[in-house]
C-alpha cells in the first residue's frame, strides 16, 4: 500500500479508531480490516465459514489495494459503535412548526455521523403568509434555512466532519427570488450549498421569453407571474458572482425515478450527485480508474480489471445497505426498499493522463462513455447476480424494472461522487474533473494545507528530459504550462487544467458521464476570472440541453475563500 504523507495525515485526524485520550487504536491496514469485516459480515447468512473469510479477504485487498474507497462514513464507522455508514440523505420538510424542528434535529443526528443532508424548502408556506394557529404571519423558507444552517455550525464541533446541507427551491415557489439571492453576502448560510429547482416549463419560457406561474405550495393555487428569462438573469448573476445558486432539473430527476409509486424527488444531497426520495440514504463508493491501465509501454484501459473491481465493488456496496445503523427508523425501512447504491470513478483526469488524451477533446468524450457505460453495465449485471441470491429489493414490484423484467437488488447502482477525501486518500485526480493544477495547494478540514503535484507529469517531464525545480516552482505559480517554450507542445495538449479548459468541454464531459449513470454527476464547471455572465448563461443551457441533471459553476477569484488555489505555495 502507498498512501502518501498527506493521505495519512487525514486518515488519523478523523478515520482511524481512538481511545478517549486520542491514541491511535489502530493503523490504515486496521482501518482496512476493520471495515472489510464489517462489510463482509453481511453475508454470514448466506456464506459458509470459509467463504466470509474469502470475501472480507477480497474486499480488504480491493480497499488496501486503493482500486476502490467507499464514501468517508463508511471508512470511519464500520465495525464501531455508531456504525452510520452512508455520505448522502434527503429529508423532508413540512409545512408545520413541528416538523421543520423534527427535521433540524434528524439533520443534527445525521451529520454527527458524518452523512450529508439535501432539503426542499419548497413546501414552506411563503415569507407573510398567514398562520391560523397564531393570527401571526410565516417568516418563509429562508428564514427557516437560517435555523438549519446555525444548527449544523453547532454540531460541527462535535461530528466526524463538517455537516454539509443542500437547499433546494422550486423556481415556482413565492420567495424564489429572496432565494436566489440570500448567499449573496457570504456570511449567512454558509453550511449550504443552494440550487434553484428547474421545470421544464420554466425552460420553456425562458426560451420563449415567456411568463411562467408562481404557486403558494400551502394553497397549491397560482399567486402570480414572472417572467422567465429576468428570473433566469438574476440566477445567472448570482452564479457569476458566487458560484451559488447551482441549478437542478428537477422534472429531468422525476423521469429516471424508477419507484414513482414511492414518491417524487425533491432534492439531492449537499454536492447534487444524488437525488433521493424523502428518508432515503444512499452509501457511495469510487473505483480508482488511475490504476486501471495495462502495458505501460502503449498504455490502454484494462476493461477486465475495471470489470472484476466493479463486480467486488457491488457486493461491498450492496452489503453496506445491511450492515449499516441508520439514524431514525423511517430512513431504515425506507432505504432498504430501494437499496440504492453508488458506485462511481475516481483519477479519470490522471487516466487520460497516462493515455496522453487531453481532456478536451472528442477521443476524452468518448472513452468517458465507453468506460461509464461498461461501469454500468457490469454494475447492473452484478445487481441482478446478487438479486438471484439474496432477493430483488423489497419495492421492485412498484418499479419500473418489474416492467422491464429486469430483475436486480438494487434500484440504482451508479453516482459519480465528487471523492473530495477519498481522491486524497488514493493520491489521484478527484472524481472526474481535470487536474485543478500540475502543483496546488488544498485548503481542507479544519484550515489545515495540503501540497499536491501531479506524479504523471513529473514523470513526463523527467522523461522528456525538462525537469528542474524551477520550472516546477513557475508552473505552480502559473496554474498552467500553456506557452512554456521548454514544455513540447503535445504535452502541453495532454496535460491541461481546469481553466485551460473552455467550460463547454467540462459540460460535455458531465454529458458523456451522466449518459451511463443512473443517479447523477458531481462536477464543477471551472470558469476564468475573466468569463462573462453570458458564459455562465451558456453553460446552463448547454447543461440542459446535453442531459445533465442539474449544474454547478464556479468562476475563479469570485469568493475570497475558495477550496482549491492556483498559484499559492506555502
Ligand atoms: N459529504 C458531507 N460532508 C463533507 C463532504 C461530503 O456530508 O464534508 C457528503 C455529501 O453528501 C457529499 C458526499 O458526502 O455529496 C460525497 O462527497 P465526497 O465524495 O467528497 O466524500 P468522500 O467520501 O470523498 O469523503
Amino acid at each position: 500500500m502507498s498512501l502518501s504523507a498527506n493521505a495519512i495525515k487525514v486518515l488519523e485526524k478523523r478515520y482511524l479508531s481512538k481511545n478517549e485520550n486520542g491514541q491511535l487504536l489502530e493503523d490504515v491496514n486496521g482501518m482496512f480490516h476493520r471495515v472489510a469485516k464489517a462489510v463482509a459480515g453481511a453475508d454470514a447468512s448466506y456464506a459458509s465459514a470459509a467463504e466470509l473469510q474469502a470475501l472480507e479477504t477480497e474486499f480488504y485487498e480491493m480497499m488496501s489495494g486503493l482500486e476502490f474507497l467507499p464514501n468517508s462514513p463508511t471508512l470511519m464507522n464500520a465495525g464501531r459503535p455508531l456504525g452510520q455508514l452512508s455520505a448522502c440523505f434527503v429529508l423532508p420538510i413540512e409545512d408545520t412548526m413541528e416538523d421543520i424542528f423534527e427535521t433540524i434535529k434528524n439533520a443534527a443526528m445525521i451529520h454527527k455521523s458524518g452523512g450529508g443532508t439535501g432539503f426542499s424548502f419548497s413546501r414552506l408556506r411563503p415569507k407573510g403568509a398567514a398562520v391560523n394557529s397564531t393570527g401571526g404571519v410565516a417568516s418563509g423558507p429562508i428564514s427557516f434555512m437560517k435555523v438549519f444552517n446555525a444548527a449544523t455550525e453547532a454540531v460541527k464541533q462535535g461530528g466526524t466532519r463538517r455537516g454539509a446541507n443542500m437547499g433546494i427551491l422550486r423556481v415556482d415557489h413565492p420567495d424564489i427570488m429572496d432565494f436566489i439571492t440570500c448567499k449573496k453576502d457570504n456570511a449567512d448560510i454558509t453550511n449550504f450549498n443552494i440550487s434553484v429547482g428547474i421545470t421544464e416549463e420554466f425552460m420553456k419560457a425562458v426560451e420563449e421569453n415567456k411568463e411562467y406561474e408562481i404557486i403558494d405550495p400551502h394553497y397549491k393555487t397560482a399567486v402570480g407571474k414572472l417572467n422567465a428569462r429576468e428570473v433566469f438573469d438574476v440566477i445567472v448573476d448570482m452564479a457569476w458572482s458566487n458560484g451559488e445558486p447551482g441549478i437542478i432539473f428537477l422534472d429531468r430527476l422525476n423521469q429516471a425515478n424508477v419507484t414513482p409509486a414511492l414518491g417524487e424527488f425533491e432534492s439531492t444531497n449537499p454536492c447534487g450527485e444524488q437525488p433521493l426520495l424523502p428518508y432515503e440514504a444512499c452509501n457511495l463508493g469510487s473505483i480508482n480508474l488511475s490504476l486501471m491501465i495495462k502495458n505501460t509501454n502503449q498504455p490502454e484501459v484494462d476493461f477486465e480489471r475495471i470489470g472484476t473491481v466493479v463486480k467486488k465493488a457491488v457486493h461491498f456496496l450492496d452489503n453496506v445497505i445491511d450492515v449499516n445503523k441508520y439514524p431514525l427508523p423511517e430512513i431504515d425501512q425506507m432505504t432498504k426498499s430501494t437499496r440504492k447504491i453508488g458506485l462511481g470513478v475516481m483519477g479519470w483526469a490522471d487516466l487520460l493522463c497516462q493515455l496522453h488524451i487531453p481532456y478536451n477533446s472528442q477521443q476524452a468524450l468518448e472513452l468517458a462513455e465507453q468506460v461509464m457505460g461498461f461501469i454500468q453495465e457490469q454494475a447492473r449485471k452484478m445487481s441482478i447476480e446478487l438479486a438471484e441470491r439474496k432477493g430483488v429489493f423489497p419495492q421492485f414490484e412498484n418499479s419500473s424494472y418489474q416492467q422491464q423484467g429486469i430483475r436486480v437488488r438494487n434500484a440504482t447502482t451508479t453516482t459519480i461522487a465528487p471523492t473530495g477525501t477519498l481522491s486524497i486518500l488514493a493520491g489521484v485526480s478527484s472524481g472526474i474533473e481535470p487536474l485543478f493544477a500540475l502543483s496546488y495547494i488544498r485548503n481542507v478540514m479544519d484550515n489545515d494545507e495540503l501540497i499536491e503535484t501531479n506524479p504523471f507529469f513529473k514523470q513526463a517531464a523527467i522523461k522528456g528530459q525538462f525537469y528542474t525545480d524551477e520550472l516546477m516552482r513557475i508552473i505552480a505559480k502559473k496554474g498552467t504550462i500553456k506557452e512554456l517554450a521548454e514544455i513540447p507542445e503535445y504535452l502541453q495538449a495532454v496535460f491541461v487544467t481546469a481553466h485551460d479548459i473552455s467550460p463547454e468541454w467540462h459540460v460535455k464531459m458531465q454529458a458523456a458521464f451522466q449518459k451511463y449513470t443512473d443517479n447523477a454527476v458531481s462536477k464543477t464547471v471551472n470558469l476564468s476570472s475573466k468569463a462573462t455572465r453570458e458564459d455562465v448563461a451558456d453553460v446552463f443551457n448547454l447543461a440542459y440541453q446535453t442531459g445533465c441533471k442539474g449544474v454547478t459553476i464556479y468562476r475563479d477569484g469570485s469568493r475570497d475563500s475558495q477550496v482549491l488555489n492556483i498559484g499559492k505555495v506555502n
